[in-house]
């Protein structure tokens, strides 16, 4: 089997890559590889890894997610590690029940709104524990990957990224080839890449997950906003920067949650009024991050040094008055006003118990 399908391991059918003209494995492993050369260097060479990963990749990120979500699923690295146990036959294949699905999804949630404020505490200005937090990662990525099957475990529960992934790819530009899933065992329902309109929203039926969408869709938007309020702070992890590390973006979450709840109870009554409210504030999220993130690459940040790559504020005073427009008009275009078939992040594969299937 294995050798038809290209792979270095005894790939197991429902692991198979499917056929498609387009290199995904090779990209797969020129990612991971990647990735393993960022965590090298971010110990190595901290200022040069803190760069490349923070100020270089992850800005790039959320407008690859809003555009192209199928991409980043077929090639994110932490997926490899997650997936390898399957591929090899050494994963256990719990199903996943919808509680424990709910739980990891609420989990997935917590941890992202435990991360991302420890960015400015410590892992933004300190190579090494942000290669410690990308390890620990992988390593979660992979325990999960052993235990639960296929996709289940990390990729569509305790992921980090997944809530975001489900937020911000509303309204996918492309829809490629499923390079995770040969054929569809159903290790997910729903399947986050291969439902139509996927959004924080659709959920099994435990309330727990209900409650993690609702949560996601409403408060990530202010989370961002406050998230931006508080500058990178180099040295000790004192107390007060703690309690400003997390009270900006929660206590912004905390209002766009309280706003996007108030909007829900008289817009959200239909399946369309829902989607609308949800795009609408997955477009704010991701505006309002590139509205502060584009220009802090270049110096214009609200906190000076925070988030920089290169110093233009002598040479281009003039572009964040230039980026801001652009970038909250292009994404507020692409997730509310542009024509977009349904469409899922990846086409789904052929199910494995009843022949070719469509997408949900
Ligand atoms: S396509 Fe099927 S096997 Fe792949 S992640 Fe979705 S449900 Fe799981």
């Amino acid at each position: 089997m294995a050798a038809h399908l290209g792979g270095p391991w005894p790939l197991r059918p429902s692991a198979a890559a499917p056929g498609s003209a387009f290199p995904w494995r090779g990209i797969q492993t020129l990612v991971l590889l990647g990735g393993v050369i960022l965590v090298l260097t971010l110990v190595l060479r901290p200022s040069i890894g803190l760069d490349l990963f923070w100020n270089g990749l992850i800005p790039l990120a959320p407008a690859l997610i809003v555009i192209a979500p199928g991409v980043w699923r077929n090639i994110c690295p932490m997926a490899t590690f997650s997936l390898l146990p399957g591929r090899i036959g050494r994963s256990l294949e719990w199903p996943m029940r919808h509680r424990a699905s709910a739980v990891l999804t609420m989990l997935g949630l917590a941890a992202l709104v435990l991360i991302v404020p420890l960015r400015h505490l410590l892992l933004d200005t300190d190579g090494p524990a942000t290669a410690l937090m990308l390890t620990t990662a992988a390593a979660l990525a992979l325990g999960l990957g052993s235990l639960y099957d296929w996709r289940s475990g990390w990729c569509n529960g305790l992921c980090p990224i997944h809530p975001v992934e489900k937020l911000y790819g509303q309204a996918p530009a492309l829809t490629p080839t499923n390079a995770r899933c040969g054929t569809c065992r159903r290790c997910s329902t729903p399947c986050p890449d291969s439902t139509r309109s996927m959004n924080p929203l659709v959920t099994g039926p435990d309330r727990l997950a209900k409650v993690a969408g609702h949560l996601m869709t409403g408060g990530f938007a202010g989370f961002v906003l406050g998230w931006y309020q508080v500058p990178d702070y180099a040295g000790a992890v004192t107390l007060d920067r703690i309690a400003a590390g997390y009270a900006w973006p929660l206590g912004g979450g905390l209002v766009s949650l309280a706003l996007y709840t108030a909007a829900y109870r008289r817009y959200g009554l239909t399946a369309a009024g829902r989607t609308r409210l949800a795009r609408l504030f997955a477009a704010a999220a991701v505006a309002g991050y590139y509205w502060y993130r584009i220009p802090a690459l270049a110096g214009f940040g609200p906190h000076p040094g925070t988030g920089m790559l290169l110093d233009l504020t002598d040479v281009w005073p003039a572009l964040p008055w230039i980026s801001r427009p652009l970038t909250t008009g292009f994404f507020f275009w692409f997730m509310l006003m542009r024509h977009s078939e349904t469409t899922s992040w990846l086409i789904r594969p052929t199910r494995v118990s009843d022949g070719p299937g469509g997408q949900e």
